[in-house]
This record gives structure tokens, C-alpha cells and sequence, in this order.
């Protein structure tokens, strides 16, 4: 379904809102592609500040300005809270700047909240990685359901994979709203790689690592806070202690449940470095210099089969099963399963092949080919002009 025009009106607005890593991170190479036709696109790039700290690193690597921030932030604020900040935070914004579209990310509640804002004042959503699907509404808590709302209200669907094109229209949204264009996880990760400057703290880390092997883990899900984190970090340091050639790289959630049961399993360990939230470049090189993934991230289990690199996910299910098929990742449900996973992988019988592969989840492209959507949905007289 083409927009309907009301008159001809460049440059058309284009509003993206995000306010976690993971959305700025596959944002950033959308609005990259639409600041090349600034005749053409005027972009409002607005920040929730759902995660202030973890965020702004990010902006300033992918030089996103940005126009608005909401400010939700609140220390220990309940879910439905943070929800009714963005909520009536950002409709003001929305007076304002008149988009034309609102693109939203993925699956938090600065994207639920913010589709559901745009929809009450009746400006279509474009959902940025839309069709990812676990069979559990409640897992992960409380992406999927936000996932399967932002698909309810959404108009455009921009779908990473073929699988999440299929769920899409499965539960009935009309093909011609969903367009196939890899997900810019991709695009980020190749800018990136092109541009890799190492801090000095990860640098000084690998050097103390030189000559292990070495397990990047990243874990901070709701659903595995208590039992599962405390029994996976166990497993970790019991691996790490049994096996003198292997060293732990930790960057370590903010999240106070995660640090304190990091610091208290895993604390003054040898082998073991429990680092603060890497940047962006410094994480990849993490990844890139280690043996072995172990994460309950999403952009994780993307990022880690462009990289070759074998992936254990800590997860109950996963959204994106494409790694699982590719071979490259493994889901791990429980920590005894883990401490079986790392065994294999010790023994050479999981990931020991692995390299770079083709991307299941897009080749770079992904920002290019939704704006080039973008240009066709909101100006059609456009597709005939170089
Ligand atoms: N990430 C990062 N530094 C870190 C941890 C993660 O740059 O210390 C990146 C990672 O590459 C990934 C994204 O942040 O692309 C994932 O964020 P997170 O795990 O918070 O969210 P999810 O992807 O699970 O929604």
C-alpha cells in the first residue's frame, strides 16, 4: 500500500526513535543512507534515553545527531512507567516535527511505545527488523510480546530474513507491506570493520590474554536473572579454573543483578576480566580475537556469523534460529547444558571449523535497500528519477 498523498512536499521527514544499543546500532546506517538525499529526506533522529550511558558512546561513534532527547530515564522505574514517559514524552515531538514516517527498532518499549504514539496521531510506523518470532510471548520477557504488538500497529515491515517475511504474513499482514532488506546489524558491523581502532584498555586485556584461548560472554536477560545466571557463571568459572590455556573476557551489564552476581562468582579470578561496557569497535575486536562466543544477545547471535566465530546462545529459545541453521551458534537452555557445550567445544566437536559465512542475516546492504523502500512508499513519482 503506497502512502496517501495529500500534495507533493520535499523533502519528506523521516523520524527514527531510539534509546537501547542494539537500536541505534541498526538505525544508524538508516539514517546514514537517508542523509545522502537530503533533498529528498529530512531526518529527526530522536533518543528515548531509555539506556543514557550505554547509548551515548554509540552516537558519537555512528556521529548520529541527535534532535530530541525524552530523557525517560528513571532509576528502577517499572516497565509500565517507562512506557507512559515515551508515551506522552514523545507525542509532543510528533506535534512538532510532523513526520511522515516514524521508524521504530526491534523489540523495547521505546519502540512500542513510540509506534503506538505515532499511530494515536495517525503517522505511519515503519518497524526496523520486524518478524522475529519466538513461540513463547513470555520469552524473551518482554521483547516478544513488544514484538508482536509493534507488528499489530506498524504499516511497513522491514524484515531481516525469509523466516521473519513468513511469520509476518502468517499472522496475516499483507505482503505488500513487508519488504525483505537483511538487517542493518550488518551495515554497522562492515562500517565498523573498515574502521577498527582498538582502545588501549581492550588492547592492554588482549595483550594479559596473549597466547589463551578466550571466551567473550556477554549476559544480562530478565529471564535468566537468579538461578540461571548464578549456575551459567559457575559452569564459566569452574571451565576456566579446570583448563589453565583458557581466559574469560566479561564486559558487564549495568544492571546491578548482573554485576553483583558477576562480581560475586566470578570476582578476583585468575583468567577471568570483568570489564565495563565495551564501545562498539571494542567489543567487535573482543568477538573477533575470541575462541568461543557465549551470550544471551540478540545482536550477538548476528553479529557472530559474520565474524566466524562459534557462539554458545544462553537462551531458553531463540528468535533467530538462521545462526542455529548456519551452524555456527548453539542454544544452550540450561547451565548443565553449558557446561556439555563448552566440553564439545574443548574437545574440538563444536565450532572448531568455523569461519566467516555468509551472513543469514543480510551482506551490508540493509540501510540502502530500506531507504530505497522509503523513496518508492513516500514519494512514488520518485522511483523515476536517477
Ligand atoms: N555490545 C557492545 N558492547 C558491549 C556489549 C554489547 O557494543 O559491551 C553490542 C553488541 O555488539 C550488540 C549489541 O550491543 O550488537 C547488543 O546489545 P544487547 O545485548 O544489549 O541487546 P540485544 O541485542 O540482546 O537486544
Amino acid at each position: 500500500m503506497i502512502l496517501p498523498m495529500t500534495e507533493a512536499k520535499n523533502p519528506r521527514t523521516v523520524l527514527t526513535l531510539f534509546g537501547t544499543r542494539p537500536e541505534i546500532i541498526k538505525l544508524a546506517p538508516v539514517i546514514r543512507q537517508l542523509d545522502l538525499y537530503p533533498k529528498r529526506f529530512r531526518t529527526v533522529n530522536v533518543s528515548s534515553g531509555q539506556h543514557t550511558d550505554l547509548l551515548a558512546p554509540f552516537v558519537k561513534l555512528f556521529a548520529v545527531r541527535v534532535d530530541h532527547d525524552l530523557g525517560v530515564l528513571r532509576p528502577g522505574q517499572p516497565l509500565s512507567q517507562l512506557f507512559a514517559r515515551v508515551l506522552s514524552e514523545f507525542d509532543p515531538i510528533l506535534v512538532k516535527e510532523k513526520p511522515d514516517i516514524v521508524l521504530v527498532q526491534g523489540d523495547t518499549t521505546t519502540a512500542v511505545a513510540g509506534a503506538l504514539a505515532a499511530f494515536h496521531r495517525g503517522i505511519p510506523v515503519g518497524h526496523v527488523e520486524a518478524g522475529l518470532r519466538t513461540d513463547d510471548p513470555l520469552n524473551p520477557f518482554p521483547e516478544e510480546t513488544n514484538r508482536r504488538l509493534i507488528t499489530r500497529i506498524a504499516r511497513y515491515h522491514f524484515a531481516a530474513t525469509k523466516r521473519n517475511v513468513r511469520a509476518l504474513c502468517h499472522e496475516g499482514v499483507s505482503r505488500e507491506d513487508i519488504f525483505l532488506t537483511g538487517n542493518p546489524v550488518v551495515d554497522a558491523l562492515q562500517h565498523i570493520g573498515t574502521s577498527m581502532v582498538r582502545s588501549p584498555a581492550l588492547e592492554a586485556v588482549l595483550e594479559k590474554t596473549t597466547g589463551l584461548r578466550r571466551i567473550a560472554l556477554t549476559t544480562h536477560r530478565r529471564e535468566s536473572f537468579g538461578g540461571v545466571l548464578e549456575g551459567n557463571l559457575r559452569v564459566l568459572r569452574d571451565f576456566i579454573e579446570s583448563h589453565p590455556d583458557v581466559a574469560l573476557i566479561f564486559p558487564v551489564h549495568p544492571n546491578p543483578m548482573v554485576r553483583e552476581m558477576a562480581d560475586a562468582v566470578l570476582g578476583k579470578l585468575e583468567r577471568v576480566h570483568l570489564l565495563d561496557p565495551l564501545d562498539y569497535p571494542d567489543f567487535i575486536g573482543m568477538l573477533s580475537e575470541s575462541w568461543l562466543i557465549v551470550s544471551d544477545s540478540g545482536g550477538v547471535q548476528e553479529e557472530a556469523p559474520s565474524l566466524g566465530k562459534p557462539l554458545l546462545v544462553l537462551r531458553e529459545t531463540t528468535e533467530r534460529p538462521e545462526a542455529v541453521e548456519a551452524g555456527i551458534a548453539h542454544l544452550v537452555t540450561t547451565p548443565d547444558e553449558l557446561h556439555t557445550m563448552l566440553h564439545e567445544a574443548d574437545a574440538g566437536r563444536f565450532g572448531s571449523s568455523q569461519r566467516a559465512i555468509t551472513n543469514p542475516f543480510g551482506q551490508g546492504d540493509s540501510g540502502q535497500r530500506i531507504v530505497r523502500v522509503l523513496r518508492r512508499l513516500l514519494d512514488p513519482i520518485d522511483v523515476f528519477s536517477p
